[in-house]
């Protein structure tokens, strides 16, 4: 499947490296307001082809997307000194709706992954200007923030990442909900299976968890500016999902018409994704907390998109 990526910064070649390392694609095409930059990323990435798997990787405009499978859009403007968040957020908002028009002109087929932030308002301009239905409109969400759970919580429990079913859900961002109450490892209940091997949750450890989880992008982006690596291989993920129609269950954003009563929301949820999009939502089971918290991230959600009118 030829995957299209518009914007090649950090995000975007991050995301093209990961494609070509796990063989995620046949053909990758980096875009970017920058030629050079796409010209340069794509040149770089194809360097490391021959050491993983067969792929054809090349820059070009936006009509190289033509026949692309999905669209991976990791454009955005950085921050001027002095500039307000939510001034950014408009500009990012005009910007993207600009690349939106384009991309689904040159593939109308493509399904749009969205990476850039805040990702879950950015998910909603991208569906806004797209005219497409919402399940084809995947905003990468979660996605990171649920592997870093798993990561934390298998770590301290003594098993793979692989084996922690947990996920984290709504805004991909500072309200999001780490969801303690269904999290099993293997087939046991992460607090039952925790206890039993002597290594209780205890408020401390949960405060360290969710700590280590939502204050990550923080910590990376004061040692190294940005985070590109955790998210590119998740995007990866998610394109081999719709490649190869896998329907697995991936915390991912979509605009959800009501959730808990907040209308129009893009937020994460556990979803399953196959060749169509988004095929289905889970419900997911959720203790009474956790889901008052996840009415105040759509809330969140809500109420930044409102201010951007
Ligand atoms: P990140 O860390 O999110 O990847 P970067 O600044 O490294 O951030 O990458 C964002 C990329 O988006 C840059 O390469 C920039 O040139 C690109 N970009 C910005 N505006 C547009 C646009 N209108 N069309 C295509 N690419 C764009």
């Amino acid at each position: 499947m030829k995957v299209g990526i518009v914007g090649s910064g950090m995000v975007g070649s991050a995301a093209g490296y990961a494609l070509a390392l796990r063989g995620g694609a046949s053909e990758v095409v980096f875009v970017d307001y920058k030629p050079a930059l796409a010209a340069a990323q794509a040149e770089d990435v194809a360097h490391a082809v021959p050491f993983a798997h067969p792929c054809k990787v090349r820059a070009g405009d936006y009509d190289a997307l033509e026949g692309a499978g999905v669209v991976i859009l990791a454009a955005g403007v950085p921050q001027k000194p002095g500039e307000s968040r939510l001034s950014l957020l408009a500009r990012n908002a005009e910007v993207f709706s600009g690349v939106v028009g384009q991309v689904v002109k040159a593939a109308p087929d493509a399904i749009l992954l969205v990476a850039s932030n805040p990702v879950d308002i950015m998910t909603e301009i991208a569906l806004r200007a797209s005219g497409l239905p919402p399940h084809r409109v995947i905003g990468s969400g979660t996605v990171l923030d649920t592997a870093r759970f798993r990561s934390l919580l298998g770590e301290h429990l003594g098993i793979a990442a692989q084996s922690v079913h947990a996920y984290v859900l709504g805004e991909h961002g500072d309200s999001e909900v780490l969801v303690w109450s269904s999290a099993r490892a293997g087939t046991e209940g992460v607090e039952r299976f925790a206890s039993h091997i002597g290594v209780p949750l205890t408020q401390e450890v949960r405060a360290r968890i969710d700590e280590g989880v939502r204050r990550a992008a923080y910590r990376i982006i004061e040692g190294k500016g940005a985070t590109w690596y955790g998210i590119g291989a998740g995007l990866a993920r998610i394109v081999q999902a719709i490649r190869d129609d896998q329907r697995s269950v991936q915390s991912c954003s979509i605009v959800t018409p009501d959730f808990m009563g907040v209308g129009d929301v893009a937020l994460s949820l556990p979803r399953v994704i196959g060749r169509e999009g988004i095929l289905m939502t889970l419900d997911p089971e959720i203790s009474p907390d956790e889901a008052a918290a996840l009415r105040r991230s759509a809330e969140v959600l809500r109420e930044t998109s409102a201010s951007l009118g």
